[in-house]
């Protein structure tokens, strides 16, 4: 699943060739079909990335919600150039004068208005998002808080706590802020807390950099490295299942 320095990297990418362009859409969900007359001509306001949320704000002021989910994906075709992908695996064409930009699998594909996206009890409500201008330390922490009893490796998986946050970032923070996934909310210090803030603002931003420079994943130390020898001790990293991921950790560092 794309985590979210790999939805803001394609935003920024989407955002170049469709801002401020006359649109035609092919919505290629059953039930959007009814809505896709009304959207021909708008244009695109903006492209921003929100977590693992694409949301594409049009000129009528509603918004077009894409959730890559596990296995979607995008491509940005240059107009009339042929594709490298069945036609028929397409579920949304976003056209303008120069491109196509497609949504391969995606099992979400939502248009909203901005109060619908607000009272939306799954895709509403997201918690800050790390690579945003609007991200809140504060609310991330009163997010947090408000999940005592969850193991820290869980929480920080809820996008409704903080936005963006997959497997591979979780395990790499944990690891950067030595502290063991198992912990619960509620035994972390502040100190502690802040910590998991700071990797998680360092890692998300490290990796997005890294995306942009066509460079690759220089930050991940232990994601799918067990029994390697941990990079800061040498003891082989551990890996264990919680709440249905593999979690990797350092038997010694992460306390
Ligand atoms: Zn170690």
């Amino acid at each position: 699943m794309a985590e979210g320095p790999v939805v803001h990297h394609y935003a920024e990418r989407l955002a170049k060739v469709l801002e401020g362009r006359s649109l035609y859409l092919e919505l290629r969900v059953q039930k959007l079909k009814p809505v896709e007359a009304s959207l021909q001509g708008l244009k695109m306001e903006s492209v921003e990335a929100h977590g693992k949320q694409f949301r594409m704000r049009l000129s009528d002021g509603r918004i077009l919600l894409v959730h890559l989910m596990m296995w979607g994906s995008w491509r940005i075709y240059r107009k009339g150039a042929a594709w490298d992908k069945p036609r028929e695996r397409a579920r949304l064409i976003i056209g303008t004068d120069k491109h196509e930009a497609v949504v391969f699998s995606a099992p979400i594909v939502r248009v909203l208005t901005q109060s619908e996206l607000e009272s939306e009890p799954r895709w509403g409500n997201l918690g800050p998002d790390p690579l945003r201008h609007d991200f809140s330390k504060k609310e991330v922490l009163k997010r947090l808080n408000k999940q005592p009893d969850r193991e820290i490796g869980e929480a920080l998986l809820d996008q409704q706590v903080i936005a963006g946050v997959g497997n591979i970032l979780k395990n790499e923070i944990l690891f950067r802020a030595g502290i063991d996934p198992r912990r619960q909310v509620a035994r972390l210090t502040d100190t502690e807390m802040t910590e998991i803030v700071r990797w998680t603002i360092d890692l998300s931003t490290a990796w997005l950099d890294e995306l942009r420079n066509k460079r690759r994943n220089s930050w991940i130390h232990i994601y799918r490295k067990s029994g390697k020898p941990c990079t800061a001790c040498g003891e082989p990293i551990e890996f264990f299942r919680q709440a249905n991921r593999i979690t990797y950790a350092c038997p010694q560092c992460q306390k």
